[in-house]
């Protein structure tokens, strides 16, 4: 995912809740403290969906067929894990319990279950009652219909979409699978799986998931995929819409309403160059297609790294290429995460940090040194940010998430503080030892998950002891499971930005007029020229920057952000109703979360947020409405941060 975003008014709150959880007694590495699914008991070997996405409801009903293994023979509840979902009927295969003969082979038996009290994270655990068998492996079958609360679903109606169709998205990570599939929702379990999707709507839309589209076949009502590799549920991906495609390369598509089409595929044409640039330095794709398809302007990350269709938000689609870091980014997530991944969300960083280190080897590779060194050096920032507000159990990267919601792990740290421990060690070791690990780690691991405590092990026996008196044990558990940064840190550096800060002082002085500066700047140098402005300027000063670099109608999102948090903090009202604008057609959290939460300092700008986020909620993805609630609403916490 590229998701993180600046401290909020909810992980503020649960800052107490986290101290509250280190008293609860030593952590286990190996248990996944947000589901309830027994697997110790059951494991999940293949998945079969069959639904009916109805827009006129807003609702998917339907049945997921789990093929189970039963791990321990005396086991008689299966335990599975659901959040706001209406339970119809559970059956199981008559042949898994009365033998196998030709006559009730496509017989199914109702099965008791009930579900227990729903907790506000959890969601309710789904308990099914089985016969004892003795069969190598047993189908369930759950009817299902999701509920207007189901929150991996977002719904646009016909006025929200460019192309004035319906668009339906699933966005899972962490644990909202739960919300459209009862299933085993732990990252720790992996199966492939398959789904017959059928359009229950007179639109002639199609349906992509995270599996192997067909880029040839034509708009029709009933689709059928396939995902032969194994994938944690969070990696369930299905979206509907009126879509097209266009090819990039022999392996590599774009998805995207019309209107877009064109100018995506033009953005993205690097994208077999990044394959290729990873594949030399990491090992083979293992995903046979690499397609991308660009969300409405909605989608509440800037990328999700759903396997062999990430999910791009379109605000990287700018005309120039200067945002394309969130390909290189949900790319990389097809070695790290997607093959693999973390076992719990305590070890996220095990996706997020690999993720950002393999996204600077891919950036370098395809664009040069100096802009990477740019992004990482934006990106020490804002890790810098959060250590300076994080308390010291929240700066861990294997970090105690007992009792909270996971999506409050998902800050810059694990990004950010990720990558400087993988920097340090291909520092500390050396280029090609440390590419050789990186690779072994892969095919070793390869569709598994893994926890923190393994990768240490694995990290020890395969690169410390390999080459003693490089780096210690207790260096490398310093990274992970200390707060702060170590003090021999390998921190990116960059001359590129000295020139954007001589331009800025001698600009805010009154020394050099705009127009002379920055004639062969890149985006990030922009973005850097902006957020180090002082805090306070004249109307004057602000209306020189936005005449100057026509900052109000920018095509990068980035930059934009950047300027509307100096018209907040200036209060400069020329600039307001771009702003609106930007707050009503954006939904990518990163992006809006902070703008609110600066207007929110301020009477008269948190009337603006709250007349603004009334008009732009429709728009939002639930999750997105939640987090801007909480901004909007809790103001006195929203002013520390
Ligand atoms: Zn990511």
């Amino acid at each position: 995912m590229n998701a993180a975003r600046a401290i909020g008014a909810a992980m503020l709150a649960s800052l107490a809740s986290a101290a509250a959880a280190a008293d609860s007694g030593p952590i286990d590495p190996a248990f996944d403290y947000h589901s309830y699914a027994n697997v110790d008991q059951f494991k999940t070997t293949h998945v079969d969906l069959d639904l009916r996405v109805i827009f006129k409801f807003k609702q998917i009903a339907g049945s997921v067929t789990l093929e189970l293994k039963r791990l321990d023979p005396r086991s008689t509840q299966l335990v599975l894990d659901t959040k706001d979902l209406m339970i119809l009927d559970v059956t199981q295969k008559a042949t898994d319990v009365l033998g196998a003969t030709a006559k009730n082979q496509t017989l199914w038996v109702s099965r008791p279950f009930h579900l227990e009290k729903a907790d506000p994270i959890l969601g309710s655990a789904l308990v099914i009652e089985l016969p004892p068998s003795k069969k190598a492996t047993e189908s369930i079958k759950i009817d299902y219909e999701t509920t207007d609360k189901s929150s991996a679903l977002q719904w646009l109606s016909e006025s929200q979409t460019a192309r004035h169709k319906p668009f339906l998205y699933t966005e899972s990570e962490p644990i909202s699978a739960r919300s459209w599939i009862p299933l085993q929702d732990t990252p720790q379990i992996r199966a492939p799986y398959k789904a017959k999707i059928h359009i229950d709507d007179n639109e002639r839309l199609r349906a992509v998931m995270s599996a192997e589209n067909d880029p040839k076949e034509q708009h029709a009502k009933d689709y059928s995929f396939t995902m032969p590799e194994a994938v944690p549920s969070y990696l369930i991906a299905l979206a509907v819409g009126d879509l097209e495609f266009q090819e990039t390369g022999p392996r590599t598509g774009v998805y995207a309403e019309k209107s877009m089409i064109k100018e995506a595929a033009k953005e993205f044409a690097d994208t077999e160059t990044m394959i290729q640039a990873n594949e030399k330095m990491f090992g083979p794709y293992r995903w046979g297609r690499y397609d991308i398809l660009v969300m409405p302007p909605s989608f509440p990350e800037g990328g999700m790294e759903n396997p062999r269709l990430s999910f791009i938000t379109p605000t990287v689609i700018v005309g120039d290429k200067s945002l394309v870091s969130v390909i290189a980014h949900e790319l990389a997530h097809s070695w790290s995460g997607n093959l693999v991944g973390n076992a719990t969300w305590r070890d996220f960083w095990l996706n997020e940090g690999f993720t950002e280190y393999m996204t600077s080897r891919i950036m370098t590779a395809v664009y040069g040194e100096q802009r990477t060194a740019m992004e990482e050096v934006l990106g020490l920032k804002t890790l810098r940010d959060e250590l300076a507000k994080f308390k010291a159990p929240d700066q861990v990267l294997a970090i105690d998430l007992r009792d909270r919601d996971p999506g409050e792990g998902l800050t810059n740290l694990p990004y950010q503080k990720g990558r400087l421990f993988l920097k340090y060690l291909d520092a500390k070791f050396g280029r090609e030892h440390f590419d050789a690990f990186l690779r072994g780690y892969f095919d070793h691991f390869a569709f598994k998950s893994v926890n923190s405590d393994q990768f240490l092990a694995y990290l020890q026996d395969n690169l410390l002891d390999r080459y003693p008196g490089t780096v210690t044990r207790a260096q490398a558990n310093e990274w992970v499971l200390k707060p702060g940064l170590p003090a021999d840190a390998v921190l990116p550096m960059t001359t590129a930005f000295q020139v954007v800060d001589d331009a800025r002082n001698s600009w805010a002085s009154g020394k050099e007029p705009l127009k002379k500066m920055g004639g062969d700047w890149l985006a990030q140098q922009w973005i850097y020229f902006l957020d180090g402005m002082p805090a306070a300027l004249s109307a004057a000063q602000l209306a020189d920057l936005d005449k100057a670099l026509s900052l109000s109608k920018n095509p990068n999102a980035e930059i934009g952000h950047s300027w509307f948090m100096l018209v907040i903090a200036n209060n400069y009202q020329p600039a307001y109703p771009r702003l609106e604008e930007y707050l009503k057609t954006i939904g990518r959290r990163k992006l809006i979360e902070p703008l609110y939460r600066e207007l929110m300092k301020t009477g008269s700008g948190a009337e603006v947020a709250k007349r603004v986020f009334k008009k732009a909620r429709p728009g939002y993805h639930p999750e997105t409405t939640k987090s801007i609630e909480a901004i909007v609403e809790m103001k006195d916490e929203s002013n520390e941060s």
